[in-house]
């Protein structure tokens, strides 16, 4: 195309919580390329993903494109009257002959907030339960949990720019961010050639490894021991902020008696490290006028990830550093919005803003907004859903842009809960693993096709704007929500995503001042913001927490629940890579993409190949106690010693057939980062 043919269309890449700006570049109704934008979080950058794997899709062949009812075990094309008629009667016969709460919904964490707002909405005000949640569950749900117990909010303390710009250490945990969060790892390198300092704690030998001060390999599932091993030494040689103790935090006596326990000698050995590195790094995290802690999934997705979460909260109160620029605990959040389904409410337990269901003057205000009595019952989580859907306590599912059959651990128990559902709806761009076990199917559309807002990992509302128009029968996400809203007696008039913004506005005192006049005039706001006249917060918990004085949460490390044994002698640890995101429903229709790396892989250490005969590119089968997958072997040393990776992209030798379904108790988050398995030659 040439430059003059093409209109550029402002938006927000559609893949992960990054939030870089780009335009979109439209030539008769299509898109035709991307180019980086200046946003505050990317500074011009952009990734493989973002540049090349987020636009071709939406004009993929291959898109749901009108409503899908199954009869006799085939879908069929369906008018939507005949669709939304069926799904109203459906899930209004369930709510009167088992309750309320025997329907569920999971909103979509690549949707726009305002799409996530009015989709709670539908859940509480239509169906009337809190049973909805978002894919938050299975990434972060243990950071909106833990920040939100120790410092009274649950998002990332300090934005992008400020933990990657001069600053002298970064303390990186359970984080790939080069192949995560790609901008953000960039925008490290660059932070590391300016002088800052890194260390590395993570089971394999990720690239920021290379530019690492120290790097531990620390093994799966030991964070808390290695957090309290830190605290261990930090107390020992008097480098904590005593003062910033005293004045700001609560619970600390019984942490220190707590960590006594973890000498580096002790913690060493549970974590596979070295006692020294421990002090070393402590030692010099303690010292660092400015120094973030980022992590990620490997700190989230356990059986203990909560209290995993607590105890990086804990090391950063020990020495002062959480309310202070270049410092704070800040966990890189997964998908686009997935910070925004979390804000929007898409949570059993909270409205809007992290409001509390169980507050009876937050339900009243709700009630009061939406003109309809609300259920006091705190909702199930999405982990608790499907277990309660084999029990027969779940009978209607309203899934909205997720895709559980690939994406939650032990697929198999996922599709034994989808086949015991009296009646499933999935809303999807496309024919997925999981709208197979539908009973009826909704077109969804797609960020390029809509307006809206997504947050980022760093809590900035961002605009996403529609480049084109939508075809055929499609209707927007949101106008099929009034639609089922409506048919279902909860009488509502359609909005726009501008109006719904109001709304949102109106009803959530941390967006109070946000609107897409304030955006679309090229303001940048970061939530809490309060009112039209603030700017918005960009560093949190800056002279007070969010619940008033710090919390030190007391965690004692306690052992993932499936380790390596004779049967399944290796730990598989699983994780993201830079060319595609989550299921390839979107960077899987780049055909360069899929040249790169179109198939399902699994590392291994070299020594560990040798012994079993398996060289670099062999067909391998990876077999645990929940079943058996093909892959190929990448050989090398990234990965120690009885220790193998594997990412979750792949359909075919999907990885989640063979992790665990064990849930961490507060949270629920699953444990996808540990699980035993076996390897052998195909
Ligand atoms: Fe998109 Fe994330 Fe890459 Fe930025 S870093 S372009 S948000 S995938």
């Amino acid at each position: 195309y040439r430059a003059w043919e093409v209109k550029k269309v402002r938006t927000t890449c559609p893949h992960c919580a990054t939030g870089c700006q780009m335009d979109l570049l439209v030539k008769n109704n299509r898109i035709v390329g991307v180019d980086p934008a200046d946003g505050p979080s990317n500074r011009g950058l952009l990734c493989v993903k973002g540049k090349f794997g987020s636009y071709k899709f939406i004009h993929s062949g291959d898109r749901l494109t009108h409503p899908l009812i199954k009869r006799d075990g085939k879908f069929e094309k369906a008018s939507w009257d005949e669709a939304l008629d069926l799904i109203a009667s459906r899930f209004t016969e369930i709510r009167k002959k088992y309750g309320a709460d025997a329907n569920a919904g999971f909103s979509c964490s690549r949707a726009p907030n305002e799409d996530n707002y009015i989709f709670q909405k539908m859940m509480r005000a239509a169906f009337g339960t809190n049973n909805v949640d978002n894919c938050a569950r299975v990434c972060h749900s243990a950071s909106v949990h833990g920040l939100a117990t120790t410092l009274g909010s649950g998002a990332m303390t300090n934005p992008i720019r400020d933990i990657t710009e001069d600053v002298d250490l970064i303390l990186l945990i359970g984080s790939n961010p080069t192949e995560a969060h790609p901008v953000v790892g960039t925008q490290i390198r660059q932070a590391i050639r300016r002088g800052t300092q890194i260390i590395v704690v993570d089971p394999r030998k990720i690239d920021l490894v290379k530019d690492a001060v120290i790097h531990m390999p620390i093994k799966a599932g030991t964070n808390i021991a290695f957090a309290n091993a830190m605290i261990h030494v930090i107390l020992g040689e008097g480098l904590a902020d005593m003062d910033y103790i005293r004045e700001r935090t609560e619970g600390y006596e019984e942490l220190a008696e707590i960590v006594k326990d973890y000498t580096p000698e002790k913690v060493a050995e549970i974590c596979h490290i070295d006692a020294e590195d421990i002090r070393k790094a402590a030692r010099m995290y303690a010292r660092a006028k400015k120094a973030p802690i980022i992590y990620c999934l490997g700190v989230t997705e356990h059986s203990t990830g909560t209290e995993g979460v607590m105890s990086l909260s804990n090391l950063a109160m020990v020495v002062g550093k959480i309310g202070k620029s270049g410092c704070g605990i800040n966990p890189l959040r997964g998908q686009n919005n997935v910070q925004g389904a979390c804000d929007m409410g898409c949570m059993p337990y909270d409205f809007p803003g992290y409001q509390k269901v169980a507050n009876k003057e937050v339900r009243e205000k709700f009630e009061r907004a939406w003109g309809v009595p609300l259920s006091e019952t705190t909702g199930l989580m999405s982990t608790q859903v499907l277990p309660e859907a084999i029990e027969g306590k779940i009978k209607g599912l309203y899934i909205f842009g997720e895709d559980p059959m690939v994406t939650d651990p032990d697929t198999g128990h996922v599709a034994k809960s989808l086949e015991s559902l009296d009646f499933l709806v999935v809303q999807e761009l496309f024919m997925t693993e999981t709208a197979q076990y539908a009973d009826v199917i909704l077109p969804g559309t797609s960020y390029g096709e809509k307006e809206g807002t997504f947050s980022n990992t760093e809590r900035r509302v961002q605009r996403v704007r529609k480049a084109v128009t939508l075809e055929g029968e499609m209707r927007l996400d949101t106008d099929i929500f009034y639609d089922v809203m409506n048919r279902m007696g909860y009488s509502c008039e359609k909005k726009t995503a501008a109006e719904i913004m109001d709304e949102i506005a109106s009803v959530t005192p941390a967006f109070g001042g946000i609107s897409f006049e304030r955006l679309d005039r090229g303001e940048t706001l970061q939530w809490p913001c309060l009112d039209k006249e603030s700017k918005g917060t960009y560093i949190m918990h800056v002279g007070k927490f969010s619940r008033g004085l710090g919390y030190f949460y007391p965690a004692k490390y306690r052992p993932s629940k499936e380790l390596p044994d004779n049967e399944y002698p290796f730990m598989m640890v699983t994780g993201r890579m830079l060319y595609h995101y989550n299921t390839r429903a979107m960077t899987g229709r780049t055909e360069g993409l899929n040249e790169i790396c179109g198939d399902s892989y699994i590392e291994i250490n070299q020594g560990d190949a040798a012994m079993l005969g398996i060289r670099d590119g062999d067909k391998v089968k990876v077999s645990s106690r929940r079943g058996e997958i093909e892959s190929r072997a990448v050989v090398g040393d990234k990965m120690m010693p009885s220790e193998v990776f594997m990412t979750f992209h792949f359909a075919d030798g999907n990885v989640n057939k063979i992790t665990n379904f064990v849930i961490d108790d507060i949270a629920r988050i699953p444990e996808y980062k540990v699980c035993a398995v076996s390897v052998k030659r195909a």
